[in-house]
């Protein structure tokens, strides 16, 4: 047997695996579907779309990870008992601080962490896994997020946060000195 280590629990079998990478898509869509519903409400339809483009990649994920599991059963692990590294759930480790006034920058950085901890938890499994079906599907996973968080990087990028503008003010009034 191996013995669990504290801040990187081992995922031992396919099916425990699939369980997690099920729970953290499904969790993970749900909220950036919820994030992107409140900014659609809030006419920040930009955003908007990025968070239901990334519900849709978590549902997509989810699907997959379906088909993988396809025949196998699954355990029903209680949530307190996922073996997530050191946090919770990491796509939804920020869960409880979505709220409606949520503005897009934060919104944003939220989604960052997700993306980067979902990256951190598939990364984990892939180096630590004593399967071999497992550590392969795993860093597939990680490529996938490791994409996310690139996408995320550039749309920030792309997208000056309207938040901020009015400490962007191009044309300040002249202060005296
Ligand atoms: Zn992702």
């Amino acid at each position: 047997m191996t013995e669990p280590v504290e801040d990187h629990p081992v995922i031992e079998s396919l099916e425990e695996f699939l369980a997690h990478a099920l729970a953290l898509e499904i969790e993970a869509a749900d909220t950036y579907q919820e994030i992107g519903d409140s900014m659609a409400v809030h006419h920040n339809i930009e955003v908007a779309d990025l968070f239901h483009q990334f519900a849709r990649y978590g549902r997509k994920h989810a699907e997959e990870v379906r088909s993988q599991a396809a025949g196998l059963t699954l355990p029903h692990i209680p949530p307190w008992e996922f073996k997530w590294p050191g946090f919770d759930s990491p796509e939804t480790a920020a869960q409880d601080r979505v709220h409606y006034l949520m503005t897009s920058t934060q919104a944003l950085a939220l989604a960052m962490r997700a993306e980067r901890s979902a990256h951190a938890f598939y990364a984990a499994v892939a180096e630590t896994s004593p399967s071999a079906e497992v550590r392969e599907m795993a860093e597939a996973f990680a490529a996938e997020e490791a994409d996310h968080v690139r996408q995320l990087t550039e749309w920030i990028k792309a997208h000056p946060a309207p938040d901020r503008s009015w400490a962007e003010d191009p044309d300040p009034p002249a202060m005296p000195e």
